[in-house]
This record gives structure tokens, C-alpha cells and sequence, in this order.
């Protein structure tokens, strides 16, 4: 194997945390036996995991792999929304909570389990009379309220295939997704609100939906009157005249089989055109409701606060079927974290008494750009388990969260997964891993992963490679919505019958797994193969660093050069001295070959709605080319001030 094939492994992480006694052994899982005996026979595994569920007749068959299609729980019967909701009623969980909405204005809502099987039951009944028949697509783009888990869960009651989409997006976002699902149906509302202002989302539907398949628009009223939209004769129906109206009996659930599909979910856009991923509904729920156990420790009196959107599969795992399939309680917040001030997530996980955070990287090192002044205002004794998703992180940023956040008190729970495998695939189980800073640990169990060379072969520890997932598993994507072929491309084109994420990886010599970046965004200086984000981490270790973002440009000796693009802490100004101390200090981190050519600062980065970097784009703007696919980009303007100021250095 040659060098050049592997990734180059650089930053060296030593810090080391264990999971405290106390917290230990009140941990779901104390018994590390279990990694063990579910890679002996995973199928084992996952078959006592799927009896957690509530099935109307029992599977047959634990799996079916004829690569790339995989089935599972043959010949089950069940339903994700009875699953989510109707079984927690007959126990004592009636009258637990089991959404805890805050309206970004300071309005809450809270729906107890028997609460919320009356909206949805009301709103199955609506989708009916609406039409909406088992498989039909409904499209749902709504802000952060609670009519948006309903919504989801009446769809899944009666059969129906959902579709999320982001309540930020565009018209023409919106409308690629409507005409790729072919959905009848749309739920959306007035509108939302963001940072205080109205976020118009009807306008936006109405230009959508013109000339595609959407018959009938449902409009839930969230904003009233201020929000000034008018409803399309014949096409448009309240929200709240419809439940008005719904029988209050209860709604039967649809038994599905285990392989029908629950819904379609678009990828994020951070390495190219999004791909409609397909979840069925008995994998998808085993997996998400098993990493409620294993990963988050969940208990009956914890109360999960997750900060991701719904409109992102964070939001479908972690806020929706994850912790209702569990029996959980779930913080749902409907706004922006600076909004009145730059505390609200913290006055939230306060005033609910949230027990279990789960963020992203992107909003932690936001969050010490701000300063810690913002946490330390709150009383957060609360909380004893954090999470964090979405991009790797910066070791800097671990050690904030654990210091300020989590006082350093709390495990961390650094979960490496994507919209395709449906829930959390290497992560620590939090009362049985010692975690490292940076590092995602190891993949939970019943998961089989292996890092890899180009011909398949397992690389050794500190040699990076290209991460794969060896083996099906329950949760994993069926296919892509309507393109199956892209799907047998995408995923297990490279290697027979292995599953590639597109992430590189390496292991450390404990076996500890290290995203390296996307593979897609490998840079190539000199024959050495680096990833992005070991030398992003050792930018924002250095004290004036909030964020970077680094690239290759074509360069004429070395092939690549490497040039980062850096967003400075609050009050820290930018100088030719900082650009000099920055790159010597990534070259004393990492070495010479790591060292950028140039350091651009920036006011922001590119990043994806979802908050990932999207370091393509830096690379069109490096190379003076084209700018690719931007629809899913946050904020467009951020591209074009960072062309201008790229021209201007030249
Ligand atoms: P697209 O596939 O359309 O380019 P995307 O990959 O950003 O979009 P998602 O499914 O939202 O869409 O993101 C999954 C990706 O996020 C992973 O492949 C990985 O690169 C990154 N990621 C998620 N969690 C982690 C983590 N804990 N550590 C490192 N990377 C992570
Ligand atoms: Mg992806």
C-alpha cells in the first residue's frame, strides 16, 4: 500500500475523560460485554432489541442481505406512530410530558403522551379526509411547532410516507423536493418566527407549489394576522379548522409491514445535490429507539433537550421518534439561541430542568465566540449527559462544552452518523467509555466498522483510510427516493457489498476511531494526504481562533497548498502578526507539511442550513471557479463577500 493512497494522520489528542463512578452505575449499560456479543451475532443483537417495540404480529425473519438491499424483522406488522405515542397511554406514562414546546416570542405548549395521541388521532382523521391514502407522499414544511411532530406522526399513523422540509428553505428548495417526491399533499403554515421577525412561509408554498402535484395546502396559523397571507379557494385549508371539525375517537393504526417506508428525508447539500434518503419503518425505529438506551442513557425521568431542527435527520432521530419510541420527555424550541439574547438555550435547559443537551459543533464554537459569560448566567446542575452532531470536533470545543456546559461534570457523547444510517453509529456509550476530546470513540454495538485502504484492506492504527460499515444494519437507507441506481453508486459502489459514508477516518492506537474529514475534501500537499479537519483543530486550539475552514488550492510545486479560511473569537482584531503566529502554530501542532500558504479572515463561513462547513464551495472560490450547487447554503451573501475579498488579495 502506498503512502499516497492513505491519509496522512497528524494532531495527536492525549486528553482522556472516564465516565465518573456515580455516573457509571446508574448507566443503562455497565456491562461492556455487550460490544462483544452483538459483533459475535448481531442479528441476535438487534433482534432483542426490536422486542422493545410494540408489534401487532411478529417479525419472521431477523435480516435479508442481498447487497445493497437489506430487510428487516421479515413479516412484522407495526406502526411507528402507535409505537410513539398510543402504547406509552396504557401505562404510567399517560400524563407525562411528552413534548415540551418554547415559542421563540416566550409562549410554551406541553403535551402530555395522552395530549398528544388526540392531536394526532384529530390531524390522522384530517389527512384522510384530505385524501391522503397508505404510501402517498405528504410534503411538510413548517416552522419548529409542535404541529410539525404531529403532522409527522399522523402521516405514520395512517401509512403515509413523509417528506420534512427545512422551514428555511427557499421556494425552489421546497419545490425540487415536492415534484421529487411527488407528494399530493403540503403542510405548512403562515409563517415562523426567526430572531423576532416573521419568517414568510405560505408566500413561499404559494410559489412552490404551482404546476406540481400538491392538490390541497394545509395551513396552520402560527404567526395570525401580522403575518398577512390570504388562503387559495378551493386548494387551501386551515389547520385548526380541520382538527376543529376531526372525529375525537381514536384513530386506528395502520399496520404496517416492517419493510413499508416511514419517510423521505433530503441530505443536507454539503458535498454535492441532495439525495432523497428512504427510512422503513421497523429498522429505522429499532435503531433509533435502541440509541436512546445505549448512547443517551435515557431514563424515564430525563428531559432531552435537543437543539437541532426537525427538518434535519437530527431532528426526525432525536426530537421525534427516538425519544417518543422511548417514553421520553422532549425539549422542542422554536427560535434562534441569541434570540432575545445570547442565553436562551441556556434559560431553556433552565427553566425545564433539562437533563440531557444534544447540539452541534457549529453552535458550541458559536457559542465560545460569544464568550462563557452567557452560561454561566444559569443554574444547568440539571444536566448530566451532553451530545453533540454534524461535523467533527474541534478538540478546543469539546473542552469548552465539558468545562462550561457541562461543568465538568457531564460525559459527552460526540456521535458520528448521517441521514442515511438513521441514528447514531460510532459513539461511546456514556457509562462504560472513557471519551477523548475530538474523537467520535468507537461504533456502538451491533454495528460493524472498519476503516480502509483504495483495494479494501484494513488499514493499521495511525494510517487514515476510508471509513465503511462492514455489515447492514436495522436503520439503514432502503435506497434513494426514485433513483435507485444513485443509490448502488453512492453507497456501495467502491467496494462489494460495504456500505461508504464518504467520511476518512483513522484509528489511534487504543482503537479509538478519528473523523478525519470528507473524502471529498482530502487535500494534497506535496504527496501527503490531509484531512480537513485535523488542521482545522489545531487552528482553533490557538486562543484567537473561533472557526476555520481549510482547502486546497492548486499550486504549481506542491501540487496543493493548503489556505484556511479563519473566523476570530470576539474583540480579537486581525494582523499580519496573527496570520504568521497562526501558521507557525499549526506547524508546531502538526508539522511543516501541514503549515498554510495563506490565512484568510473571515467575518463567516460558508455553511450549510444545517450549519456544516461547506469547504467545496471555499474551493470553487480558491480556484476562481464557478460556484456549485448553493441551494441548501445558509446565507448566500457570505459567498459573494468572500469572492471579493479572495479577488482583492490576489
Ligand atoms: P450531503 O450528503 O448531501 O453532502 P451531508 O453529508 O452534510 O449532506 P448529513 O447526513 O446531514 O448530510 O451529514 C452527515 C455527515 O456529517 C457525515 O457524513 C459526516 O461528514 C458529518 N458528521 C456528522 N456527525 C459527525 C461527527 N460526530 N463527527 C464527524 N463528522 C460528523
Ligand atoms: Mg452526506
Amino acid at each position: 500500500m502506498s503512502p499516497k493512497e492513505q491519509l496522512d494522520t497528524l494532531l495527536h489528542e492525549s486528553r482522556t475523560f472516564s465516565p465518573a463512578e456515580s455516573f457509571r452505575q446508574q448507566a443503562n449499560f455497565q456491562d461492556e460485554g455487550i460490544y462483544e456479543s452483538a459483533l459475535q451475532d448481531p442479528e441476535a443483537f438487534w433482534s432483542t432489541q426490536a422486542q422493545e417495540l410494540t408489534w401487532f404480529k411478529d417479525f419472521e425473519s431477523v435480516c435479508n442481505w442481498e447487497p445493497p438491499h437489506a430487510q428487516w424483522f421479515i413479516g412484522g406488522k407495526l406502526n411507528a406512530a402507535y409505537n410513539c405515542v398510543d402504547r406509552h397511554t396504557l401505562t404510567h406514562r399517560k400524563n407525562k410530558a411528552a413534548i415540551i414546546w418554547e415559542g421563540e416570542p416566550g409562549d410554551s405548549r406541553v403535551l402530555t403522551y395522552d395530549m398528544l395521541r388526540r392531536e394526532v388521532d384529530k390531524a390522522a382523521y384530517a389527512l384522510r379526509e384530505l385524501g391522503v391514502q397508505k404510501g402517498d407522499r405528504v410534503t411538510i414544511y413548517l416552522p419548529m411547532v409542535p404541529e410539525l411532530p404531529i403532522s409527522m406522526l399522523a402521516c405514520a399513523k395512517i401509512g403515509a410516507i413523509h417528506s420534512v422540509v427545512f422551514g428555511g428553505f427557499s421556494a425552489q428548495a421546497l419545490r425540487d423536493r415536492i415534484i421529487d417526491a411527488d407528494s399530493k399533499l403540503l403542510i405548512t403554515a403562515d409563517a415562523g418566527w426567526r430572531r423576532g421577525k416573521i419568517v414568510p412561509l405560505k408566500a413561499n408554498a404559494d410559489e412552490a407549489v404551482v404546476d406540481t402535484p400538491i392538490e390541497k395546502v394545509v395551513v396552520v396559523e402560527r404567526v395570525g394576522a401580522e403575518a398577512g397571507i390570504a388562503l387559495h379557494e378551493g386548494r387551501d385549508v386551515r389547520w385548526q379548522d380541520l382538527m376543529a371539525s376531526a372525529p375525537t375517537s381514536p384513530y386506528p393504526a395502520e399496520p404496517m409491514d416492517s419493510e413499508d417506508y416511514l419517510f423521505l428525508l433530503y441530505t443536507s447539500g454539503t458535498t454535492g445535490k441532495p439525495k432523497g434518503i428512504v427510512h422503513s419503518t421497523a429498522g429505522y425505529l429499532t435503531g433509533v429507539n435502541t440509541s436512546m438506551r445505549t448512547v443517551f442513557d435515557l431514563k424515564d425521568n430525563d428531559v432531552f433537550f435537543c437543539t437541532a431542527d426537525i427538518g434535519w435527520i437530527t431532528g426526525h432521530t432525536y426530537l421525534v421518534y427516538g425519544p417518543l419510541s422511548a417514553g421520553g420527555t422532549v425539549v422542542m424550541y422554536e427560535g434562534s439561541p441569541d434570540f432575545p439574547d445570547r442565553d436562551r438555550y441556556w434559560e431553556i435547559a433552565e427553566k425545564y430542568g433539562a437533563t440531557i443537551l444534544y447540539t452541534a459543533p457549529t453552535s458550541i464554537r458559536m457559542f465560545m465566540k460569544w464568550g462563557s459569560q452567557y452560561v454561566e448566567k444559569h443554574d444547568l446542575s440539571s444536566l448530566r449527559l451532553l451530545g453533540t452532531v454534524g461535523e467533527p470536533i474541534n478538540p478546543e470545543a469539546w473542552m469548552w462544552y465539558h468545562k462550561y456546559v457541562g461543568q465538568e461534570r457531564c460525559p459527552i457523547v460526540d456521535t458520528w452518523w448521517q441521514t442515511e444510517t438513521g441514528c447514531a453509529m460510532i459513539a461511546p456509550l456514556p457509562g462504560l467509555i472513557t471519551t477523548k476530546p475530538g474523537s467520535a470513540t468507537r461504533p456502538v454495538p451491533g454495528i460493524a466498522v472498519d476503516i480502509v485502504d483504495e483495494d479494501g484492506n484494513s488499514v493499521p492504527p495511525g494510517h487514515g483510510g476510508y471509513l465503511v460499515i462492514t455489515k447492514p444494519w436495522p436503520s439503514m437507507l432502503r435506497t434513494v427516493w426514485g433513483d435507485d441506481e444513485r443509490f448502488r453508486k453512492t453507497y456501495f459502489g467502491k467496494f462489494e457489498g460495504i456500505y461508504l459514508p464518504g467520511d476518512g477516518a483513522h484509528l489511534d492506537e487504543d482503537g479509538y476511531i478519528w473523523i478525519l474529514g470528507r473524502i471529498d475534501d482530502v487535500i494534497n500537499v506535496s504527496g501527503h494526504r490531509i484531512g480537513t479537519a485535523e488542521v482545522e483543530s489545531a487552528l482553533v486550539a490557538h486562543p484567537a481562533v473561533a472557526e476555520a475552514a481549510v482547502i486546497g488550492r492548486s499550486h504549481e510545486v506542491k501540487g496543493q497548498a493548503i489556505t484556511a479560511f479563519v473566523t476570530l473569537r470576539e474583540g480579537v482584531a486581525s494582523s499580519d502578526d496573527l496570520v504568521t503566529e497562526l501558521k507557525q502554530y499549526v506547524v508546531e501542532r502538526i508539522g511543516a507539511m501541514a503549515r498554510p500558504e495563506e490565512i484568510l479572515f473571515t467575518a463567516e463561513l460558508p455553511k450549510t442550513r444545517s450549519g456544516k462547513i461547506m469547504r467545496r464551495l471555499l474551493r470553487d472560490i480558491g480556484e476562481g471557479r464557478v460556484i456549485g450547487d448553493t441551494t441548501t447554503l445558509a446565507d448566500p451573501s457570505v459567498v459573494e463577500a468572500l469572492k471579493a475579498q479572495y479577488k482583492d488579495q490576489d
